[in-house]
């Protein structure tokens, strides 16, 4: 009877510390993906911004080569020099 009571007691004590193990490694989880979807959408903002700065530049961000101004049907846009190898377009505002 008595082995049995420090038996369950033992058993109750894991339990608990176990518990804990696991909301700490959720809680670790949760806050890694939080931190991997920041990173993200950081990447892709510099990605943007990269992008823009080539374009200004007359330089196409997806090959390197230079842009030209084309008109279009809806007006003008620069549009990569090496077309159609490289289909890079972009509307001028
Ligand atoms: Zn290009």
């Amino acid at each position: 009877m008595l082995e049995q009571h420090r038996t369950s007691e033992i058993d109750g004590e894991t339990k608990q510390q176990l518990i804990r193990k696991l909301e700490t490694v959720i809680a670790k989880n949760k806050q890694q993906q939080k931190e991997i979807k920041k990173r993200h959408v950081q990447t892709i903002q510099t990605n943007r911004k990269q992008e823009d700065r080539y374009i200004q530049q007359n330089r196409c961000p997806k090959c390197g080569s230079a842009l030209v101004i084309k008109n279009g049907k809806y007006g003008k846009f620069k549009c990569c020099s090496t077309y159609p190898k490289c289909r890079f377009t972009q509307k001028i505002r």
